[in-house]
């Protein structure tokens, strides 16, 4: 039997129209380019995204046209995260740090035909925008220096003069909620990016998802400052759960210095954050030098894409502010797991227990853990394997990318290594491409990592995997000493023996000035492996023939 209910599509022009209409008066702060603040209403967020819809309808872009961005976290930027999908156009956010080549390859692959950049990033872009085969338009934001202004191979034009002219749009078209509306690209850390192309539909359910008391939890309450860019992955979906929850939003430009933070937190005092743990490990770092003891009314950041050390989650409980794990993927449109406390976590380790796993699976996405041969393992908190994960808001392929290995049955393979308990949570040791596998068994380098990072006199460290002889694979250590501090081999190794299995502890360590960590603050294991094999200066303290249990 057919159901009853009416079908209406899930677009972001329903979200945008739920913006304007019911929560027209929550604000959105935001930092432009000069660092001066500027404050507007949903309901002129709207307005102006109608503006810019016009502007394109004017100029003869058609629906399926793909519109990419180059911009930091700006209102301008917010407006085209609704006004280019609401239209039935695409917009393809790209990753400002990235390296030229790397922009002009996914700018050519997602087939911009539109670039909208910060004017900051204007030279750059003119370094390849030859290479875009379709583009027919440059729209900056921002001052412009006419000596900053290099001949572009098509029209370029200023975003308020673009949108001056238009009238907003409210007649937004229907649009089938399957159809793509925004495109990221993958990391890269491992190869070449690969598209992820996020449908309206997996837009709102992900929005609801993060408002969810079990998620980040929003509400006309609330103002949250996400500290994450916008293009990655659509801000974590941040933006997008802010106009469905009403709650104030902070955008912090194209800066995410602590010290900016700082003062974005002092004079808007949101409630709630996000960002990954370099971030928020900075800024407490800031405070304290600055000898600042608490973040206003600050209750809680959701922290993730990366592991967050249980000494940072510690320390802002310390200053009364919840600071929530999230693990997630540009694959799983981010946050796919959080790790809130239930109430049955009663005693302290369980407490504990919870708040260091990467989270609970929210509800709408299923995770499995599967062995190297696809058996599925028991989610009993012990067996290691990939973990795999399948839902409405997981993609199903890559743009234009022939990709046969990324899916098992369905299940999309995360390459992350780790365990999922009885009660759902994920506990990440490893990922697949990062594991060392010594004579046979895996030593999960993250742990390995943190192990190294209890040294009162170690600043940072990784490990990655180099070839061994006899066992295949052992871990070699790169490490950051603080300033002032001498510790050497012999000694880290004296106080890994005790905090973890004997055999894990490796032989090969090297002495560096920083981690070399990719543009989203991730180590960049690729990198340290070109580094470690041309000119990583090793000590050797053991024969690797006595490291084996
Ligand atoms: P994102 O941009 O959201 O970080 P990527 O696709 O670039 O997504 O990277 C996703 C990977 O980042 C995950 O597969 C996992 O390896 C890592 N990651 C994300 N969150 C966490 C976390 N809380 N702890 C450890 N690793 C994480």
């Amino acid at each position: 039997m057919k159901s009853t209910m009416q079908a209406n599509q899930l677009g972001l022009a329903l979200l945008l129209r739920h913006a304007c209409r019911v929560n027209g008066r929550s604000r959105i702060v935001s930092v432009t380019a000069d660092g001066l603040r500027v404050e507007q209403t949903f309901a002129d967020l709207a307005q102006r995204a109608g503006r810019l819809a016009h502007a394109l309808d004017q100029r003869g872009f058609p629906t399926g046209t793909v519109v990419g961005t180059l911009a930091g976290a700006s209102r301008e930027h917010l407006e085209a995260y609704l006004g280019v999908p609401a239209s039935g156009r695409i917009l393809h956010t790209i990753n400002v740090r990235l390296h030229a080549d790397q922009q002009a390859y996914i700018a050519e692959h997602a087939n911009d035909e539109v670039i909208m950049l910060d004017s900051q990033n204007l030279e750059t872009f003119a370094s390849f925008a030859h290479r875009l085969p379709k583009l027919r338009l440059v729209v900056t934001v921002g001052p412009r220096t006419p000596s900053a202004a290099p001949l572009m191979p098509c029209e370029t034009i200023d975003y308020e003069t673009l949108i001056a002219d238009g009238v907003p749009r409210i007649d937004w078209p229907d649009i089938d909620e399957n159809e793509a509306a925004i495109i990221c690209f993958t990391g890269g850390t491992t190869g070449l990016p690969k598209g992820v192309a996020y449908s309206h539909r997996s837009i709102w359910l992900q929005a609801m998802s993060i408002c969810t008391a079990n998620s980040v939890g929003l509400s006309s309450n609330d103002c949250l400052l996400p500290a994450v860019p916008l293009y990655h992955v659509n801000g974590w979906g941040l933006p997008f759960a802010a106009l469905m929850a009403g709650c104030d939003l902070i955008l912090p430009g194209a800066s995410m210095q602590p010290s900016a933070l700082i003062a974005l937190i002092k004079a808007e005092a949101p409630t709630i954050a996000a960002g990954v743990p370099t971030i928020w490990s900075d800024v407490l770092a800031e405070m304290r030098t600055r000898g600042m003891s608490g973040l206003g009314r600050l209750k809680s950041v959701s922290c993730g894409g990366a592991q967050v050390p249980q000494r940072l989650v510690d320390d802002y409980a310390a200053l009364g502010i919840r600071m929530v794990q999230a693990w997630g993927m540009t694959e799983t449109s981010s946050m796919s797991a959080i790790a809130q406390t239930p109430a049955w976590a009663s005693s302290a380790d369980d407490r504990r227990r919870c708040a260091s796993a990467q989270g609970r699976v929210v509800c709408g996405l299923e995770v499995r853990v599967s062995d190297l041969d696809g058996a599925t393992l028991p989610a009993d908190g012990v067996a290691v394997g990939e973990i795999q994960i399948r839902g409405p808001w997981v993609t199903q392929s890559y743009l234009d990318v022939e990709e046969r290995n990324h899916l098992q049955d369905g299940w999309l393979r995360t390459g992350d290594l780790g365990t999922v308990d009885a009660d759902g949570f994920i506990c990440l040791t490893d990922r697949l491409k990062d594991a060392i596998k010594s004579g046979g068994e895996w030593i999960p380098s993250l742990a390995l990592e943190n192990a190294i990072r209890t040294h009162p006199s170690v600043l940072d460290a990784a490990v990655i995997a180099v070839a061994d002889e006899r066992w295949q694979e052992r871990p070699a250590a790169i490490v950051v000493l603080k300033p002032d501090e001498t510790a050497n081999a012999s000694e880290l190794r004296a106080h890994l023996l005790g905090r973890v299995a004997k055999w894990w502890i490796p032989e090969r360590w090297a002495f560096i000035d920083a981690i070399p960590r990719t543009s989203v603050g991730k180590i960049d294991k690729k990198r340290i492996r070109q580094i470690a094999g041309a000119s990583m200066a090793w000590t050797l303290d053991a024969p690797a023939a006595c490291a084996a249990r």
